[in-house]
């Protein structure tokens, strides 16, 4: 190790890991940062493509940083490089191109890779996409402005996105929702229902209980096949069915994973020296004495700052409620804090004022406030983050009060 110029590598450039590699540069200037991704652009806004999907943004309002950015902070960027090994007792990081980085403090912050549709018929099919990528949002936008008809499958936050944005840009519309309802874990019945009058009033028709179960390749497009029996044309299926975390290139290491890589409220994994941040991080969260992972960009970009810190030889714990707002067609959602998705066995009271769209779920845990999900009114969003972070215990009779604030 050398005792002068530390040398800082950091792998997946994304919002976890640009904001890690910022605050090593501020809090040292004279270290080495070494940045790598397997994509071919700098930082861009992950949340804003759904945007640039529905064409309310260009695709330079997309990107965060540039190259000057990178080099005037002399952080060194390896575009479309992936890593392929990381030997953590030689302190070496292995790439698919032959390149190696030696490193004395080392960053994952890789995030996931989505789940392609696996059924019969979809290795065949050409217009099938996920939605994790700007390369990807480049050729769904690209194939709607050819299309009439799209299929999305999922019952989750990437589904909705692009469900919104093929009605956004008039496509016939079907949503397949394995489950009950949309958020099956987050939602109860009525939340599921006010989300479905929403959707329906945008024209888009909403299949519960169905997933796909073939697709007929057909001059382009395909037919879709349903568990429920119902045949689909479409010109395109848009996917989202979760994300597997990207760590496989850890395997030869002792480094420790679970649904993500597993690290202390210093975002430290067990192997000294090794950190990780964002999406892939499974971190013990001291609030919640518990260890999840939080897909979030607040979260992600919270947890590049304490990376950084803590690399620089800081001790700052993880100390934060996470929330995840989007737009929900007309309406809007929030969820804030920890929802059974992310720890299951939470009790839950909720409201819904059918008139005004507007619902709110509480979750708590041990009495106390953890988490909220908010549709329509986001505006007590700040106050459950404020008792969420009070840690106040409530008896029964007192939960009713909190839906009214
Ligand atoms: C379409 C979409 C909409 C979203 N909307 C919202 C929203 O409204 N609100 C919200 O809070 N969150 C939203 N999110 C989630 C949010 O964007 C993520 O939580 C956040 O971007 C995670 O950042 P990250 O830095 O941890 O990982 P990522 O952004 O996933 O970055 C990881 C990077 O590492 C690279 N990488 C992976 N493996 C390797 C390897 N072996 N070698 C080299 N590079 C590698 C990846 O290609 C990627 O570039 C959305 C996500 C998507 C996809």
């Amino acid at each position: 190790m050398s005792d002068s110029v530390q040398r800082y590598v950091i792998i997946g450039n994304g919002i976890a890991g640009t904001t890690a590699a910022e605050t090593l540069r501020r809090g040292d200037p004279n270290c080495r940062i070494v940045l790598i991704t397997d994509e071919p652009y700098t930082l861009y806004n992950r949340v804003a493509l759904p945007p640039f999907l529905k064409l309310q943004v260009p695709e330079s309002k997309v990107f965060l940083k540039n190259r000057e950015f990178h080099e005037k902070n002399r952080i060194e960027l390896h575009l479309e490089t992936r890593v392929t090994r990381v030997d953590t007792h030689e302190r070496v990081v292995y790439t698919r191109e032959g390149k190696t980085f030696p490193y004395d403090k080392l960053l994952v912050a890789t995030g996931g890779r989505p789940n392609p549709l696996r059924v019969p018929g979809a290795e065949h099919a050409q217009h099938i996409y996920n939605f994790q990528y700007l390369d990807d949002a480049k050729h769904i936008s690209e194939r709607i402005a050819e299309s009439r008809v799209g299929v999305v499958t999922g019952g989750s936050y990437i589904a909705y996105e692009l469900a919104e944005a093929f009605r956004s840009r008039g496509l016939e519309t079907y949503w397949l929702i394995r489950g009950p309802r949309f958020l099956r874990y987050i939602l109860e019945e009525d939340g599921g229902k006010l989300v479905d009058l929403i959707a329906r009033e945008h024209g888009v028709h909403m299949l519960y209980g169905t997933t796909i179960e073939e697709i007929y390749p057909k001059n382009g497009s395909c037919t879709v096949r349903t568990n429920t029996g119902q045949h689909i044309d479409a010109d395109l299926v848009g996917v989202g069915l979760g994300l597997k975390m990207n760590y496989d290139f850890l395997a030869d290491t002792p480094i420790k994973t679970n649904t993500g890589i597993l690290t202390n409220e210093y975002l430290e994994t067990d192997v000294p020296g090794v950190y990780a941040a964002g999406d892939i991080a499974e971190f013990f969260d001291p609030f919640a004495n518990t260890a999840y992972t939080m897909g979030t960009w607040a979260s992600a970009t919270r947890h590049g700052k304490l990376a950084g810190t803590n690399m620089l030889g800081g001790r700052q714990p993880y100390h934060d409620v996470p929330y995840y707002t989007s737009g929900l067609f007309d309406s809007r959602l929030s969820a804030v804090g920890l929802t059974p998705d992310v720890l299951p066995g939470l009790e839950a009271i909720h409201t819904v004022d059918w008139e005004k769209r507007n619902y709110r779920r509480l979750f708590f845990r041990d009495g106390r406030l953890v988490g909220a999900m908010l549709i329509g009114d986001l505006k007590p969003k700040a106050a459950y983050t404020d008792v969420i972070r009070s840690r106040k215990q409530f008896a029964e009779s007192e939960r009713a009060a909190l839906l009214t604030i």
